[in-house]
């Protein structure tokens, strides 16, 4: 009863596993102290080759401001203090175009994370890839997306912005990342404010969890930011790597559909 009176003191509430859930712009603060030293970033990769996009050149960063449960990175995110090197922007845009030269590639990206927790290294290394020549996709789940950081990435050229919304609504977001379900809101103001900054964006949505009446009221809601968001809404479906099908299995949530790795 204390321990019950204390959480709610200090706005602790608990998710469905009984975990306490967390504020990602708490959590992002945090995370900040560990992948950031001045202007350089932690990563775990720099820079591969892939095939998404038809061809992008990728480097991996540590540390996520969200705990999805069908999340692929395992201790990049959850031990960004144990794996991982420290780059300059510099650095991780000379090999991110090296790769994307090697390979003819017109587009690069920083995944594997969240690269918006360092948001001026990241808007370095957009300054410097667009510098020569190239288009950057910014991956990101749009919590940390204000509306000063999305004017500042409408001063480039060639940035599109694909958010990813974890799930269809605020239960189904709090239920699938373990945060607060005011989270889901973050992901939606990341698109209006992008587009009030005149930043080419699209939404994405794992869909592997919701049922078509929550994937009708998403789209409502979209309609109600912008109708270009409806028509070019990218629907997701998880991959069961190992490590998520056990996640997915300890969290007792089972995919309605998933691609087999
Ligand atoms: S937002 Fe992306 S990187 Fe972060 S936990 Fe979710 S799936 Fe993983």
């Amino acid at each position: 009863m204390e321990e019950e009176r204390a959480d709610k003191e200090n706005h602790i509430e608990e998710g469905h596993t009984g975990i306490p859930l967390y504020d990602p712009v708490e959590l992002a603060k945090k995370l900040q102290k560990i992948v950031l030293r001045a202007s350089q970033r932690k990563y775990y990769r720099l820079a591969r080759a892939g095939r998404w996009y038809g061809g992008i050149a990728t480097a991996d960063c540590c540390g996520c401001n969200l705990r999805c449960v069908f999340c692929w990175s395992g201790k990049p995110r959850d031990n960004p203090d144990k794996v991982g090197t420290f780059y300059e922007s510099q650095q991780v845009a000379r090999a991110l175009v090296t790769c994307a030269r090697k390979h003819r590639y017109q587009l690069v990206r920083i995944s594997g994370n969240e690269p918006t927790l360092g948001r001026d290294h990241l808007l370095q290394v957009i300054r410097a890839v667009e510098r020569a020549g190239l288009a950057f996709m910014l991956e990101t789940n749009g919590t940390l997306i204000d509306l000063s950081l999305a004017k500042a990435l409408s001063s480039f050229a060639k940035v599109h912005v694909r958010v990813s919304l974890k799930g269809t609504d605020a239960e189904e977001f709090s239920r699938l990342t373990g945060a607060r379900p005011e989270g889901f809101s973050l992901q939606l103001s990341a698109l209006e404010n992008l587009l009030v900054a005149g930043v080419s964006c699209h939404p994405a949505v794992v869909t592997s969890f919701s049922s078509s009446d929550n994937l009708r009221q998403l789209k409502k809601t979209l309609q109600t930011i912008h109708p270009e968001l409806v028509p070019n809404l990218e629907e997701e479906t998880i991959i069961l790597y190992p490590h998520v099908a056990r996640r997915l299995k300890q969290a007792g949530l089972y995919p309605r559909e998933a691609y087999r790795p």
